[in-house]
């Protein structure tokens, strides 16, 4: 048996889909420059995807065919040599393809690997998000802003290349520089982006994480039914409504809070979550009206409250809402909890105003994320700085 490496790829569905697919391959070609073979696949092979769901590529290379048919084995490898994240919010952790509940981000990497993070924060602020665990690893940061493209345009400002880059410091065994430089030459035929992974191969580095250091939260999970446990025969079980629920100052009951799976959680596919000021609420309903995901509960008071298990951080609350600031959509790795908001509000409304004006203070000038192309000219305005973002490293 010959030597098998696997690398995963965790991204961000429909919105970095091409960015995943193009480092899967171009691992792939640039190890058959040292004669190994290899393949890449996305779990979706039929691309069920939503906007933003955890999704991953895979790439898997071996030195031989029978060691690459071994490793072809599994629907999908159980550990990793490597773990790239290409949107530094998935490091709250991602809900796998036929897996109920979160899985931490680095699930699968081995012992004393490399977790590879794409993001413009420092490693001990990562490691607030990232979960604990029992063995060692490292964490090696590729300074970027998160690229997203949308479902039919690719945004091409290097991440690709740079990641390729930065994986062939973290593991030469797998890919080496070279080999990755002439695949690009060779392939892509574009010398500025030959630059662009040698430059992140030199500035690439890692830290050392010891075990236990990280995020103390226990991710969500539940244990599935075993099948003999299993109902006799096809039932569906009817959908419950939901209703009113308690002001937690006045105990008083009111509002409505509608029923809700319990057993996915929307919030691993969010990027940005809206908060809200409710003292400038108007009532007027557009935000839970158009909330695709009925992610608003109404509140005993008759305002509005995002639930943030539920939501997926589509930001349409906040382009309907017609009072200015009342709802803003604010980076999610500010955030650490998903604890309502309303209840936070009700039970100190000066803190919590004070809060939210701290936080979108803080947002500001933090990276400006978007999904997509919203208008004619968007993308022509974010490769500069992405561009400047790669070039600085
Ligand atoms: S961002 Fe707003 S509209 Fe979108 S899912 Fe969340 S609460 Fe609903
Ligand atoms: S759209 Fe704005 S003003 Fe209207 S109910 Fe929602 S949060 Fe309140």
């Amino acid at each position: 048996m010959g030597q098998l490496f696997a690398v995963e790829i965790i991204y961000r569905g429909v919105f970095q889909k091409t960015l995943a697919k193009n480092i899967t391959r171009g691992i792939v070609l640039a190890a058959h420059n040292e004669g190994k073979l290899g393949i890449s696949f996305g779990r979706y092979g039929d691309a069920p995807e939503r906007n933003g769901i955890p999704a991953k590529s895979f790439a898997i290379i071996a030195n031989d065919e029978q060691t690459l048919e071994a490793g072809m084995a599994q629907y999908e490898p159980k550990h990793v040599d490597l773990t790239v994240v290409l949107d530094d919010t998935l490091c709250k952790g991602a809900e796998s393809w036929a897996w109920y509940g979160l899985q931490p981000v680095h699930h699968a990497l081995k012992s004393g690997h490399t977790l590879i993070v794409v993001s413009l924060q420092d490693a001990p602020t990562l490691l607030k998000t990232i979960h604990r665990r029992e063995e060692p690893y490292k964490l090696g940061i590729l300074k970027g802003v998160t690229s997203f493209s949308g479902m039919w345009v690719y945004k091409d400002d290097h991440t690709d290349v740079r990641v390729l880059g930065a994986i062939a410091k973290a593991l030469p065994e797998l890919v080496s520089l070279k080999s990755v430089e002439k695949f690009i030459t060779e392939k892509l035929k574009n010398s500025l982006k030959v630059t662009s992974t040698q430059t992140a191969y030199q500035r690439f580095t890692a830290v050392d994480v010891k075990p236990g250091k990280g995020n103390p939260e226990e991710l969500f999970n539940f244990e599935l039914l075993p099948w003999e446990n299993m109902r006799n025969g096809v039932s569906i079980p009817g959908q419950p409504q939901g209703g009113p629920y308690a002001d937690p100052v006045t105990k008083q009951t009111g509002g409505f809070r509608p029923a809700r799976n319990e057993l996915f959680k929307k919030y691993s596919t969010r990027t940005q979550r809206p908060v809200v000021n409710f003292s400038t609420c108007t009532k007027c309903t557009l935000c839970w009206l158009d909330c695709p995901d009925a992610s608003f509960d109404v509140t005993p008071d008759g305002t509005y409250d995002a639930n943030l298990e539920a939501c997926c951080g589509c930001g349409i609350c906040e382009a309907v809402c017609p009072v200015k600031d009342c709802v803003t959509m604010v980076n999610e790795s500010l955030f650490h909890d998903n604890d309502s908001q309303w209840v936070r509000y009700k039970k100190d409304p000066h803190t919590y105003l004070k809060w939210l004006e701290k936080t979108i203070e803080m947002a500001e000038p933090d990276e400006k994320r978007s999904h997509g192309f919203r208008y004619r000219g968007q993308y022509q305005e974010q490769l500069p700085e992405a561009l400047e973002v790669a070039r600085k490293g």
